[in-house]
């Protein structure tokens, strides 16, 4: 408690603050018991589609929290907390291994190709944990996941931290066949130079720039130029946080290779994904103007 006078003044405490502190303190202590059994987790999963046909071309790993009495909690809450406390590493050892067997599981059922991609988000935090690799080869070979059938996504403040460890640990992961992404493009405020030096295989252009498309501002500049910017790389560029048949437009237009957000699908319990895959053709008749 904050004192009203004397030395010890520590009434720079702002309520709204000091409510922050307090949910902070209480999501540390429940995350970390969550994360002992696991069992308040669950991956949800958002489907990617080309550019062209809408066809499905894989999906991407979302974790989701059900707590018993907060409800669920949203990933841009914890996430954060679990990677400054450490506990992302169990909790992202977890979803790699279950989604790599859910996603297995639905292969052998016939529901998704053999050329189908899983994404999944790595922290700098778990490539620094030592085990990433070990991990990693260890839940491909226990689920007969193919290397080539997955992608992790990572974002820019990797580079700037520990530019020296990611290359290393990017090319180790590179080598397995497992290919990169690039989460949030554009909003890293780093510079370009890692985009050279990195076994980077695709670019996802943030949500940010694609939500304003169309609008006569600078973003459809932006989009335009990531897009030009990674095929000249050589590299894939998938939109994230496509929602509006304009965004679609536009990015058809300007050549995007594959799209992902609301308009298509929110992300999906396996449920619902699998109900979506069962369908013949889950997006491909969607009514896009042809241009
Ligand atoms: P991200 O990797 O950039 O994931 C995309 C986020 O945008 C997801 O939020 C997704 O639900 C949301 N999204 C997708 N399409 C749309 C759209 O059309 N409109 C809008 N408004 N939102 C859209 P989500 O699931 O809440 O995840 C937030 C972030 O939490 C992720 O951002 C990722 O950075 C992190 N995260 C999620 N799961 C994991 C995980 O398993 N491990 C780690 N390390 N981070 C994770
Ligand atoms: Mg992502
Ligand atoms: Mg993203
Ligand atoms: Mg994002």
């Amino acid at each position: 408690h904050a004192k009203k006078s004397g030395k010890n003044k520590i009434q720079f405490f702002e309520p709204r603050l000091h409510e922050q502190v307090m949910e902070r303190n209480l999501l540390t202590l429940e995350l970390r018991r969550a994360s002992a059994r696991l069992n308040e987790f669950q991956v949800y999963f958002q489907p990617k589609v080309d550019g062209n046909e809408f066809k499905i071309i894989g999906v991407e790993a979302l974790v989701r929290w059900f707590h018993p009495e907060l409800g669920m909690i949203s990933p841009g809450k914890f996430v954060p907390i679990a990677e400054s406390t450490g506990v992302i590493t169990t909790i992202g050892d977890w979803v790699f291994e279950e989604s790599c067997r859910i996603t297995r599981n639905l292969q052998r059922q016939g529901l998704i190709s053999e050329d189908w991609k899983l994404a999944v988000n790595v922290s700098l935090r778990q490539l620094k944990e030592g085990h990433f690799i070990r991990n990693l080869s260890r839940v491909l070979k226990e689920t007969g996941f193919k290397p080539e059938n997955l992608e992790i996504e990572i974002t820019e403040s990797m580079f700037m931290e520990d530019t020296k460890y990611a290359v290393h640990i990017l090319q180790e992961i590179h080598n397995l066949g497992v290919t990169i992404a690039v989460d949030d493009f554009g909003t890293g405020y780093s510079s370009l130079n890692y985009l050279s030096r990195l076994p980077i295989d695709v670019l996802k252009i943030d949500r940010s720039f694609v939500m304003d498309i169309g609008k006569d501002s600078c973003e459809d500049t932006i989009v335009r130029a990531i897009i030009s910017l990674a095929h000249s790389l050589d590299l894939k560029v998938v939109a994230e946080g496509v929602e509006k048949k304009e965004h679609i437009e536009f990015l058809k237009r300007n050549q995007c290779d594959a799209f992902q957000g609301y308009y298509f699908s929110k992300p999906l319990n396996l449920v619902d994904l699998t109900e979506l895959l069962t369908l013949k053709y889950p997006f491909e008749k969607r009514g896009v103007p042809a241009l």
